[in-house]
């Protein structure tokens, strides 16, 4: 290690944790502060791929995390109607076999929960809660942060990874609000006992229709159904994770979808279906300057269409840590840092991007013919997830 450097992490989401776990480890003095009351997270789901999997193994977690997650067989693109299979790519054993690492399907609150052990386990004072950070100063010598309790701490370092309402963010670079995608996302936990037996097998499925598609994968040890059906909607005002949204509109928006979306769709609990707006922020030209950085959603916020936002909040926080191991300079760390990460992130925002219109034809022609055309199976094996933030090249650009 160049030198033990005193790091403040803003926000104690999954790039915050994942990052002041691998700076713990790598023997930095460590303070996260979020500004909830308690960590928790939304009943959702995600799917990590091998290019997170290899830190998490790297940070000590990964055995518990696979051991309340699911690891899929495949991901099967069907037509929303027919149930016909455009395309499917091979995870589970050839994913391992292939990328070194597992695939998984992660409940939310089991990932941060594991996170927030693992970092409590390396420091147990490193974790401060209800702290709302209002703004920072950076000096010469370190950077001061002022929380909207009249608080403060002082550091060398401060890794913004409070998200994409980052105030790091905007203190950096000016307030811009978000833009709203064009899209809505619902979300839907059901439990394993109101589908009928054998409902799905461990795999992921996207079934793809006009205007939406619809995604359903098993999380928390095969004991619940996660299903997201992202919607093109022209408006849409409401923003945050929590907001409860009429069933009824659910059922109407998959009108037409196959009868094993409906059977999910009539299982879910009509009280807790959740429907939120998807957002994104323009691309960033620089995340760094001589004692601030970005990381996660803050940096390069994505629309979720290829399961890589907590993913690459995970490389982020590998490829940072391995860039303030090797330089003794703190800039230049945070420069080689950001060189390593910024042409790979925007490249991945853009695909996903452009997979809004992959999921979203009007005919099954137009799907089979964009299948043909950029096929996800071929392409992501080429560069997505054969990315490893625990090797890649610190200071060179990286796509
Ligand atoms: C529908 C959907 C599906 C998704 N599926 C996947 C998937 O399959 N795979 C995947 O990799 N990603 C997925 N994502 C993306 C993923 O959820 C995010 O990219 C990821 O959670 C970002 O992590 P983060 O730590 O950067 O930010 P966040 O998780 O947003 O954490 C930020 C933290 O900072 C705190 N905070 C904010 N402001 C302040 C402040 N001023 N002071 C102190 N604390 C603050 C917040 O309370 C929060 O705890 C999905 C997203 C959506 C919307």
């Amino acid at each position: 290690m160049s030198e033990r450097r005193r790091v403040l992490i803003v926000g104690g989401g999954i790039g915050g944790l994942t990052a002041a776990g691998l700076l713990l480890l790598a023997g930095h003095d460590v303070q996260v502060f979020e500004q909830a009351l308690e960590l928790g997270e939304v009943g959702a789901g995600i799917q990590v791929s091998a290019n997170a999997t290899h830190v998490l193994r790297h940070l000590g977690v990964l055995e518990r995390l696979a051991s309340v997650s699911v690891r899929p067989l495949r991901t099967e693109f069907r037509l929303h109607d027919t149930a016909e299979i455009v395309s499917q790519i091979l995870l589970g054993d050839s994913h391992e076999e292939r990328f070194g690492a597992p695939y998984l399907h992660v409940y939310r609150p089991d990932i941060l929960g594991i996170l927030e052990a693992r970092v409590r386990e390396l420091a147990p004072s490193a974790i401060h809660l209800g702290k709302a950070l209002e703004r920072y100063e950076e000096g010469p010598d370190n950077v001061t942060l002022y929380f909207a309790d009249g608080t403060m701490a002082s550091g060398d370092l401060l890794i913004g990874a409070d998200g994409i309402k980052s105030v790091v963010r905007a203190q950096m670079h000016g307030l811009e609000p978000a833009r709203y995608t064009g899209n809505v996302a619902w979300r839907v936990m059901v439990p394993v006992e109101k589908l009928p037996p054998d409902f799905q097998p461990p795999i992921f499925v996207n079934w793809m229709g006009p205007d939406k598609h619809m995604v359903v994968y098993w999380v928390h040890g095969g004991k619940l159904l996660n299903f997201v059906g992202c919607v093109e909607k022209p408006e849409w005002t409401q923003e945050g994770w929590a907001i409860n949204a009429p069933w009824d509109d659910l059922k109407a928006d998959f009108v037409g979808f196959h009868q094993d979306v409906q059977t999910m769709i009539d299982a879910a609990d009509k009280d807790n279906c959740f429907c939120w707006a998807l957002n994104n922020r323009p691309r960033l030209e620089f995340w760094s300057t001589e004692r601030v950085t970005l990381l996660g959603d803050s940096a390069h916020p994505t629309l979720p269409y290829m399961a890589q936002g907590a993913v690459m909040a995970i490389e982020d926080a590998a490829v940072l840590m391995r860039a303030l191991n090797e330089f003794d300079d703190l800039a230049e760390a945070l420069r080689g840092y950001e060189k390593a990460r910024i042409e790979r992130t925007a490249r991945i925002v853009n695909e996903s991007t452009e997979h809004a219109r992959l999921f979203h034809f009007q005919t099954h022609d137009e799907f089979r013919e964009a299948f043909a055309r950029k096929d996800p199976a071929r392409d992501r094996g080429l560069w997505l997830y054969n990315y490893n933030p625990l090797t890649v090249p610190i200071g060179a650009e990286t796509a």
